[in-house]
């Protein structure tokens, strides 16, 4: 059998099915990632938009919010790809406990994943939120006052600082999803890793987690992932075209 019909029955036999995703499915919608060339990366140096930076100054705050105005109509404009609607045809299909990813863009929920199962490891770019008292503000709101000048926008609420709902380099993990991540994979049997390096805690942890509770682990990713050699099955290509060919299948079968 080869690998897209191996993973299919995998997930036809599952009763679990967790999904993980990363840059790499991202990319293929034309999102920058900061490892790879091109883009707005090139413009910014990823080692001054750290959250102490953020922290400590006004103009590291600035610094931030140009970074993230520049960022913003990018993510906005993003539409989902074959890969994102391959996971929607698998929730439709009543496959899929739960989205946990890495990225900020929203572009799950937009190819048509409710809200609620979807796990923002890394935070969203959806929303801003006070530091000081936790309102939150749509980031469309905040892009226009960026657009009208403001360098660093503070709360209307409390006057404290606002950040996008993001989590920065340096700063903490959010604890409910990592927490509510970690009990998933825990909790399946068939853990499917689309588009990550698995190189970043807490992302590298997820499939050990999984596995070690006797879950099977499928990885799809562009590059070698330290992890491989635990997978039940690997496949190295773009996430696009394996999810498409593996969700196809799934249907077919059920049909
Ligand atoms: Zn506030």
């Amino acid at each position: 059998m080869d690998n897209i019909s191996l993973i299919s029955d995998m997930i036809l036999k599952s009763k679990k099915l967790v999904v993980f995703t990363g840059a790499g499915i991202s990319t293929e919608s034309g999102v920058s990632d900061f490892r790879s060339p091109g883009g707005i990366w090139d413009r910014f140096d990823p080692s001054e938009l750290n959250f102490q930076s953020f922290m400590a100054s006004e103009a590291g705050r600035e610094k931030y919010w140009q970074f993230s105005k520049a960022l913003w109509p990018e993510i906005a404009n993003a539409k989902p790809n074959p890969g994102h609607y391959a996971i929607a045809e698998l929730h439709r299909l009543g496959r899929l406990d739960c989205v946990i990813t890495q990225n900020i863009d929203d572009l799950h929920q937009k190819s048509g994943i409710p809200e609620e199962k979807v796990i923002e490891l890394h935070g969203t770019l959806k929303w801003v939120i006070c530091l000081e008292c936790g309102q939150r503000y749509p980031r469309e709101q905040i892009q226009l006052r960026l657009e009208s000048g403001v360098k660093a926008p503070r709360c209307d609420a409390c006057g404290g600082i606002t950040k996008p709902a993001t989590i920065a380099f340096g700063q903490a993990m959010p604890e409910r999803e990592t927490r509510e991540a970690e009990a998933r994979a825990a909790a399946c049997d068939l853990f499917l890793v689309a588009g990550s390096s698995l190189v970043v805690y807490p992302a590298a942890q997820m499939p050990l987690i999984a596995k070690s509770n006797g879950a099977k682990l499928v990885i799809i990713n562009l590059t070698p992932t330290p992890h491989d050699h635990y997978a039940d099955v690997v496949i190295q290509g773009k996430t696009g075209p394996a999810m498409s060919q593996i969700a196809e299948q799934v249907k077919a079968r059920l049909a």
